[in-house]
């Protein structure tokens, strides 16, 4: 049933929505109630991590978590002093539900099943006396008499004394936040991988290399002054990679369009992107490897024996195509300029870039409402009293591996727990 009147209107049943309410419900607020738009609420937390929901990652410390975040970033520190990675754990642990780590620092449930994820945290909010109503979006927000007057969509209205935004990337809620006096950084996609007009790259699919450096070079027409918005270092990545059918994804293409989202749009997503398949080897070191090669192997085929065992052996196949050097030719028959020629494209082979990868696979939207109109404790509007915002409606975004859930845990417990401190003072 949909009250008239409530106390905490919550709008968007995402994971920060979830985690607000709960807070708030278990720190004892009554009538907390939670809109969903859809009919489906936690929908992306059940399709999130290839269906096993990555809750978080294994890095304790605030100061080197805010690292992970190209917007939010140091404004993060206070917020995760209060809760982070470790209290996320604990958090669910104390729940029933208990999350394991994978040998690069990812959280998931211990059932490696995102419906756990989803199922804990509706059985919490029924247990405390949530009231979850799916299919019911809010439409308007007017702040009145202290608290605010709410129009649904399809017509009804309700009032509310404390109102929480939770309505993740969606434009709605964007809308109400600027009608309740906050400015929005406009929306733009990040977390996606890139598409390359590199022919010799695409026979290559499949190929994961680490690891590679990576690096973003302008525009001829563009320059690479800071662009607002986009977080320190963000045209140079180094990491793990991934060869895909239309260019490059894996984790350090999803950092380095993470770190560089504005200004890729900026550019209108061309630039021209310049891969270190050594992963950071000098130019001397590389020379040596060639030399012992060419010394102790020889006789070997060049095709047959890579200048080291960590470079992809597909990969190495396509360099000696592109230079027109056959597999079969031996490592003792390698003339210099055309050593010099395979290093200088293991170090710095440039591709053009052509735009995001095809498949929309971006999982955040960079931009919202920034930090600096909340209070940093609580995250209630410095303009709106009563109002708070949570999760991915604001201005911050992580990198992949479990840092946008965090972000969602973070600022909603710390809404609810501001939530519930507001409404024994009032
Ligand atoms: C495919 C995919 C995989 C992902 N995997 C991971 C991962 O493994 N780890 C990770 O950390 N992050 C992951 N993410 C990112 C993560 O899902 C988001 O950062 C997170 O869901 C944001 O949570 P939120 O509660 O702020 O918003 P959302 O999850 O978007 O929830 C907002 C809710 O509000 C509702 N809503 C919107 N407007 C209104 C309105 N006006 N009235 C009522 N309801 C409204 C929406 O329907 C929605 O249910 C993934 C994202 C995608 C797309």
């Amino acid at each position: 049933m949909l009250p008239n009147q409530t106390s905490v209107l919550v709008a968007g049943g995402g994971p920060a929505g979830f985690m607000a309410a709960i807070t708030a419900a278990e720190a004892g607020v009554k009538g907390v109630l939670i809109l969903e738009a859809t009919a489906e609420p936690l929908h992306k937390v059940l399709i999130s991590g290839g269906g096993r929901c990555n809750v978080t990652h294994a890095c304790w410390e605030p100061r080197v978590l805010v690292g992970h975040y190209p917007r939010g970033s140091k404004a993060l520190l206070g917020p995760f002093s209060r809760f982070a990675t470790a209290d996320t754990v604990a958090w669910f642990a104390a729940r029933g539900l208990s999350l394991v780590e994978e040998a690069d620092g990812r959280l998931f449930p211990s059932s490696h099943r995102s419906s756990s994820v989803v199922a804990a945290l509706r059985r919490l909010a029924s247990a405390a006396g949530v009231n979850l109503q799916s299919t019911q979006a809010l439409q308007t927000a007017e702040a009145r008499d202290g608290g605010f007057r709410l129009g649904l969509r399809g017509g009804g209205v309700l009032m509310a004394d404390r109102l929480v935004l939770a309505t993740g990337s969606h434009p709605s809620g964007h809308r109400l936040a600027r009608a309740l006096g906050h400015t929005i950084v406009p929306p733009v996609p990040s977390l996606f991988s890139l598409s390359l007009d590199a022919p010799s790259l695409r026979q290559l699919a499949g190929v994961t290399m680490d690891p590679v450096g990576l690096r973003l070079v302008p525009p001829s027409d563009q320059h690479a002054l800071p662009c607002r918005g986009d977080g320190a270092g963000e045209l140079v990545q180094r990491g793990a990679v991934l060869i895909t059918h239309w260019g490059l994804s894996g984790p350090a293409t999803l950092r380095l369009t993470a770190f560089a989202a504005r200004r890729l749009r900026q550019w209108g997503y061309h630039a021209t992107l310049e891969v270190d398949w050594t992963g950071g080897l000098s130019q001397v070191e590389l020379e040596s490897h060639f030399r012992e090669a060419r010394h102790q192997q020889a006789r070997r085929q060049l095709g047959s024996w890579r200048p080291w065992s960590a470079l992809s052996r597909r990969l190495w196949w396509s360099l000696l195509e592109g230079h027109g050097v056959a597999q079969e030719q031996r490592w003792a028959d390698l003339s210099g300029p055309i050593q010099r020629q395979l290093i200088q494209s293991l170090r710095a082979s440039r591709y053009p870039v052509v735009g995001r990868g095809p498949f929309g696979e971006e999982f955040v939207t960079a931009g919202g409402v920034p930090l600096a109109e909340l209070q940093s404790t609580t995250f209630e509007s410095r303009s709106q009293r009563g109002l708070y915002f949570a999760g991915e409606v604001l201005d911050v975004d992580g990198v992949t591996g479990g840092f946008n859930f965090q972000h969602c845990w973070t600022s909603g417990w710390l809404v609810g727990g501001a939530l519930a401190a507001d409404v024994r003072q009032y």
